[in-house]
């Protein structure tokens, strides 16, 4: 649809070729664009008279004539001015031709008949629709930055239909918002009220930019086509685009086909407020207990109930289909840790990941396994499991839930194969210096498998950068997925040093083909599917797929921002009235839990309960564990109620 700089472009063009020039003749040809009381009378006054400019104003063009008549045409969605040899075949829907005294015509078509063409008499528009109440042209230079943020202020909805409201500003359409909306790094989506003066001043250079290269692009492709739409140059909203080309991210659209809103999630984010609405328990309660479990975001559910709903309608399994979420399920998980997907394995809990490394490694009697004495016990039974065979656990100290490097290092000897530490420990929130960890295991040849339950999804954390092995970690807490998803993630040579314990037909090579099943001469995957064994329950990982998209969505270094700006005020309220903090308040070694020491910790759990404030007890600390929707008011919450309890005493 032609918006502001194509109507600037073909407007420059006309200006040039026709003012000047007489009318010799008029054609209506499709009587319904043009708007005016009678075809004789829009004759009348056209034919003969000369052309003195060409004019435009929001989407509007105007040809003015040497008798101050004005021609206006709104091209709406699909009109289209051109300019040809009036020996020229008409298109089909051309509706007017205005021949001009030098062979050529002006002619308007459009192909969806919706267009107007009106006649302003004696420079009085005053009947023309929505002409009077446009608002300024957004391509005017007398619109000045302080101009731009006043009218946007007037308005009140999300700001991409600010944007294109015709009262608010005069020429923007569903195209060039959506580029100046990319170029400016804000989401559609926000409502105009939730940006800040900043975020306005960003929009006003954006705008700027967005129609300077527009306008050079569109007069360098025009030539004398006038009719022809260039968007070719667009970013986003363009047919082709399918990929951001500032992060590679896909691009998402929404809204109808006919008015498509285009945009990239990760670089154009919605403000960590508005996802509020995923999370209908905020409605509720004051929900600080991630590290337990997450609530499940409103779309994932919405994923898991489209699997059931159509598993009871069709009763098939769409077995191609399951198979590419779990391609994009790997994916998307390999992005949050920037790693490669051919490297992450699908599995159900920590426990399985953990497992399959300690059943899959070759270890034998006498070598020793190096463990920190307060871990999760999802990362000490299946070490113990390996005394069968002879293998030694060594459990070391953990003194106030930490577990230190150089405790490790105390440890370990030339029989200790592998370690296997917490990223971030569940009782204190205390997280390991892994790349210190990292260092000295690779110095003695030892393999590091990391438990990232309590990590990922919430601390921005790359497996391949840290020099981990293995990296085992569930959905269900900060990755805020269904119990029963969790993956495995290996470096290339731990993956090619795991021996699978388990086999299954999912384990092999072209699995997928359903034609050739009985073929059991086929390899095994030569990727980390090879540890998958056989189906996996989809529905959860449809719920995995969708809250995975939305953390990539809102992003992890934001997440971790978020975190660490919210357990701030808290950290900082502890410290004043003398709670023993568990772990560490370096902001290096902390994570998405704030753990304070309390001797009656369940019971002061069960009482914030009945406050609305959810939380856990663990090992003699109250856990709070905050996730990026949660607010600053609701640690306030949190803190007052804290002081009350600790005024009141147990009821
Ligand atoms: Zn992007």
């Amino acid at each position: 649809m032609p918006e502001l700089v194509d109507l600037e472009a073909v407007r420059e063009v006309l200006d040039i070729e026709v003012a000047g020039r007489g009318i010799e003749h008029v054609s209506i040809t499709h009587p319904i664009a043009v708007r005016c009381r009678s075809h004789q009378f829009f004759r009348e006054h056209v034919e003969g008279r000369r052309i003195e400019a060409v004019g435009r104003r929001g989407k509007f063009l105007f040809i003015s004539l040497d008798d101050r008549t004005v021609i206006v045409i709104n091209p709406m969605l699909a009109g289209r001015v051109q300019l040809c040899a009036k020996t020229a075949r008409p298109r089909k829907s051309t509706c007017l031709q205005l021949t001009l005294d030098d062979g050529r015509e002006v002619r308007y078509f459009d192909e969806r008949q919706m267009g107007k063409i009106y006649l302003a008499l004696d420079g009085d528009f005053s009947d023309i629709p929505q002409l009077n109440d446009l608002g300024p042209d957004a391509l005017s230079p007398d619109l000045t930055k302080e101009g731009f943020i006043a009218r946007m202020k007037r308005f009140r909805a999300p700001i991409k239909s600010v944007l294109t409201n015709q009262r608010c500003l005069a020429g923007i359409g569903n195209a060039y918002a959506d580029e100046i909306l990319f170029e400016a790094g804000i989401s559609p989506l926000r409502r105009r009220a939730s940006l800040s003066p900043e975020d306005l001043d960003r929009l006003y250079e954006a705008m700027l930019r967005v129609f300077r290269t527009a306008l050079e692009e569109v007069r360098r492709r025009l030539g004398r086509d006038i009719h022809i739409e260039h968007r070719e140059f667009m970013k986003v909203h363009r047919r082709d685009a399918t990929t951001c080309q500032r992060c590679g991210n896909r691009l998402t659209v929404i809204g109808g086909r006919s008015r498509p809103t285009v945009f990239c999630r990760r670089c154009q984010p919605r403000s960590l407020a508005s996802y509020r609405s995923e999370f209908p328990i905020t409605e509720r309660c004051i929900y600080l207990n991630h590290a337990s479990t997450s609530p499940l975001p409103k779309r994932s559910l919405e994923a898991i109930n489209a699997f059931f709903s159509s598993r009871q309608e069709s009763g098939e399994q769409r077995d191609d289909q399951h198979f590419n979420a779990l391609r994009e399920t790997r994916s998307l998980l390999a992005r949050l840790i920037e790693g490669d997907h051919r490297r992450l394995a699908l599995t159900f809990n920590t426990s399985t990941g953990l497992n399959i490394v300690a059943q899959g490694l070759d270890l034998r009697g006498g070598d020793n396994v190096v463990v920190g004495e307060r871990e999760f016990p999802a990362n000490v039974y299946p070490w113990l499991h390996l005394r069968r065979k002879g293998v030694e656990v060594r459990l070391v100290p953990m003194p106030g839930g930490r577990l230190e490097v150089d405790t490790i290092r105390e440890a370990i000897d030339r029989r200790t194969r592998i370690v296997a530490a917490s990223l971030v420990q569940f009782s204190s929130g205390y997280r390991l210096d892994v790349a210190a960890l990292a260092g000295l295991c690779h110095d003695q040849d030892i393999w590091l498998a990391i438990d990232g339950m309590q990590a990922g999804g919430a601390i921005a954390f790359e497996p391949d950068r840290e020099g981990i092995d293995f990296f085992a970690c569930a959905g269900a807490k900060w990755l805020m997925s269904p119990q029963g998803t969790a993956f495995l993630y290996c470096s290339a040579a731990g993956l090619a040093a795991i021996e699978p314990a388990y086999i299954g037909w999912l384990s092999v090579a072209g699995s997928e083909d359903f034609e050739h099943l009985l073929d059991f001469t086929r390899p095994l995957h030569d990727d980390a599917r090879r540890l998958e064994v056989g189906s996996l329950p989809y529905h959860d990982f449809y719920g995995m797929r969708a809250s995975v998209d939305l953390l990539l969505e809102v992003g992890i270094e934001r997440i971790e921002e978020a975190r660490l700006s919210l357990t701030d005020p808290l950290i900082a309220y502890l410290e004043r009235r003398g709670f023993g903090i568990r772990g560490s308040t370096e902001r290096a070694r902390r994570s998405g839990i704030v753990a304070f020491e309390q001797t009656d910790a369940p019971d002061l759990a069960r009482r914030l309960a009945r406050r609305g404030i959810y939380l856990s007890a663990r090992e003699g600390a109250i856990r709070v564990a905050p996730h990026f929707y949660n607010t600053p008011v609701e640690i306030e919450h949190l803190i007052a109620a804290l002081d009350e309890e600790a005024r009141d005493g147990p009821s």
